[in-house]
């Protein structure tokens, strides 16, 4: 299919794919066409990379002071907060996700920008004592250089805030490619960057496939870095890929998360925080809490309590003020997580609640599907092993503090989980036992830009946000200078006459 959409921002001008192909966005509540957008092909990536490497070779953005490049992440944070409706909706029409969630998301984008704005200006280097009154030794930050950026679905605009704004803190340069079902807020956001005069090829965007798009941004003997936020089985290609040029790697990959529930848990607290931690998003959320770990002795009032409250859930789309959550991305992704809950019931788990598209002339046209708990479950099953990415919760359940600590962390992910308990000390004891990133303790999901991000495990190489997200996108340099140059004697000058 071709048109003329021209959504690849490169070198600051806004261009077609060079074979004319272009794709049609849909919002997946309903089926609507919201945007169609160019579809990018290797060329195209191969020309903003070039775009990227000639602005940051140029020192056009890296040599800007830091105080200052931080004040242009500033503004664009005021933007945002000024275009929140309209960013907010387009992330909704999009990914199908409520208003009211994709305002919350704008807030944090904004706080994001915010952060690193603030932080860009604060950042010193550093001496060394070389020992010796001759040296001057100093550790400085530069920027890494041209960035590759690799963004998923869930929190398009989010997850490439987290990546934009520490690399422009940092003095970088970089070319986003976000991912192809919801690239309508990196266009837009490509215009505010543009609007407040962000110099030409420091910030460049190609919309398209993994394959075709995104494949450049992790091979290029040009990128410096690729940061990617997606699946593990895409993470292991980029990080493959990457090696070829011994290119930074930063990867932000999936998780399956452990609610651990303990019987002197706040009861009402707990099982409203379940639902939270795995249906909010429809599950689509890297930190899901898609594994309920719950103290026997209280599992079989908890878990009636959970697929009762689960099966009340309004499902809706984005404008449907009544709605509780919404849809799934696509029909694809719609049968991936039916196959893995259709695989749990064949391995020996009882379907509580869901399995199944909600019925509805409503629904038809999306890609909607139920909150579904399955109990009885095995660590085996693959519906407990893998992430299915959808409003899934698994229920295991334990006796003693060590078989909870076990189970939650029998995984190869790592990137959040919780625990929950009215006992400080058992709290204390089993967050430092948790191998992962993040550890909620009486709560779920919440997260500082100001503490960073990441996984222990798969669940990913390097952190965003907090301090450390901006030296991921920061080479620290020793510079060590003798102001007094010696002739060492070290060796014996056989070219001069004694
Ligand atoms: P995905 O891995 O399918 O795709 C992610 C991105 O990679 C997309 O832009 C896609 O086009 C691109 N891609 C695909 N193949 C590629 C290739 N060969 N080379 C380069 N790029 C390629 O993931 P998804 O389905 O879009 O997103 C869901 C996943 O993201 C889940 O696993 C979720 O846990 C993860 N995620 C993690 C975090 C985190 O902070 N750890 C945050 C959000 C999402």
């Amino acid at each position: 299919m071709t048109n003329t959409a021209s959504t690849l921002f490169i070198n600051g001008a806004w261009e077609p794919a060079a074979s004319g192909a272009v794709r049609e966005i849909r919002n997946p509540a309903d089926g609507q066409l919201v945007a169609t957008v160019s579809e990018a092909g290797r060329e195209d990536a191969e020309r903003a990379i070039a775009a990227a490497r000639t602005a940051f070779d140029s020192g056009v953005w890296a040599s800007v002071p830091a105080p200052e490049r931080g004040d242009f992440l500033l503004k664009v944070a005021a933007g945002l907060r000024e275009r929140r409706e309209e960013f907010a909706r387009a992330e909704s029409l999009d990914t199908g996700k409520r208003l009211v969630e994709s305002r919350l998301d704008m807030d944090d984008i904004a706080a994001c920008f915010d952060y690193f704005g603030k932080l860009a200006g604060q950042q010193a280097g550093r001496m060394v004592d070389a020992g010796d009154p001759a040296v001057v030794s100093r550790i400085v930050h530069e920027p890494v250089g041209v960035c590759g950026m690799i963004t998923p679905w869930n929190y398009p605009l989010l997850q490439a805030a987290w990546k934009i704004a520490p690399a422009l803190a940092a003095g970088c340069t970089f070319v986003l490619k976000p991912a192809e079902l919801t690239p309508s807020t990196a266009i837009l956001t490509m215009q505010l960057l543009q609007d407040l005069g962000l110099p030409d090829g420091v910030a460049n965007l190609v919309t398209g496939t993994g394959a075709e798009a995104g494949a450049p941004l992790s091979e290029h003997p040009d990128v410096d870095l690729v940061s990617f936020t997606g699946g593990l089985v895409t993470g292991r290609v980029v990080a493959a890929a990457a090696a070829g040029t011994v290119k930074k790697v930063a990867l932000e990959l999936g998780g399956k998360n452990p609610n651990v529930v303990f019987a002197d848990a706040d009861f009402d607290a707990a099982v409203d925080n379940a639902l939270n931690a795995a249906f909010v998003h429809s599950g689509q959320v890297c930190s899901a809490g898609a594994r309920l770990v719950v103290e026997e002795s209280i599992a079989e009032r908890f878990v009636d309590e959970l697929v009762r409250r689960a099966e009340g859930i309004r499902l809706g789309g984005p404008f449907d003020e009544a709605a509780e959550t919404g849809p799934l991305i696509s029909a694809a992704h719609r049968e991936k997580v039916d196959n893995y809950v259709r695989r749990g019931v064949q391995e020996g788990a009882r379907l509580r609640c869901g399995g199944a598209a909600p019925e509805g002339a409503e629904y038809d046209d999306g890609f909607y599907y139920l909150p579904t708990v399955l109990d009885r479950v095995e660590r085996g099953m693959s519906v407990v092993v893998d992430e299915a990415f959808g409003p899934v919760v698994t229920v295991e359940t334990f006796r003693t503090e060590d078989e909870a600590v076990a189970t939650a962390n029998d995984t190869v992910y790592g990137l959040a989980g919780a625990v929950w308990t009215q006992d400080a000390g058992k709290a204390q004891r089993v967050a430092g036992r948790l191998r992962h990133g993040t550890v909620w303790i009486n709560d779920f999901h919440p997260y500082l830009p100001q503490a960073e991000w990441g996984g222990f495990g798969q669940s990913g190489v390097g952190r965003e946000l907090g301090p450390t997200g901006l030296a991921e996108y920061q080479e620290a340099k020793h510079i060590y200078q003798n102001t007094s140059p010696q002739v060492t004697g070290w060796f014996a000058d056989h070219g001069k006459e004694s």
